[in-house]
């Protein structure tokens, strides 16, 4: 089981203490769009409990959480009429993880063509252009 540090980003967006660009919001989960896409619509589904990795998410978030990326995955490929979207995640500093609170990535991308994460800020009017288009294709 990992510490988990309240001061991690995502604990700070779910507080409400930093902004995000939400595309789906429920009492278990919040999706909202990645600011370093590693493509267009890239977005990123996290539960709200606290756990820092896959491993330490009780089994009933980790499962719910699986639904509500199925359900933004959904709207992805209907908003930006993509035929692939990469499912990641990466449990542990090891693996490559950066930000201590679990999430999931949804990538409407290849794998072939994912390159090293980008380290710089998208464009953020085209990202919440984006969002609105998810958004809309949530049912
Ligand atoms: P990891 O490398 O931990 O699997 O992924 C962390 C993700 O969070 C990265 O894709 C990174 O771009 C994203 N990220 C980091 N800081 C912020 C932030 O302040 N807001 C949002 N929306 N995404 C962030």
């Amino acid at each position: 089981m990992s510490n988990y540090d309240d001061n991690n980003i995502f604990a700070k967006i779910l507080r409400g203490e930093i902004p995000a660009i939400k595309v789906y919001e429920d009492e278990k989960t919040l999706a909202f769009m990645d600011i370093m896409p590693q493509a267009k619509g890239h977005t990123l589904v996290i539960p709200k409990a606290k756990a820092v990795t896959l491993l330490d998410l009780p089994a009933d978030d980790a499962s719910y959480t699986i639904q509500i990326v199925q359900k933004v995955a959904q709207a992805i490929k209907q908003a930006l009429e993509v035929e692939g979207i990469v499912l990641m995640q990466l449990s542990g500093e090891a693996a490559g993880q950066t930000v201590p609170h679990v999430h999931f990535h949804l990538i409407p991308s290849s794998v072939h063509d994912l390159g090293k994460h980008s380290s710089k800020m998208g464009d953020m009017t085209e990202i919440q252009a984006i969002s609105e288009q998810i958004k809309a294709h949530i049912r």
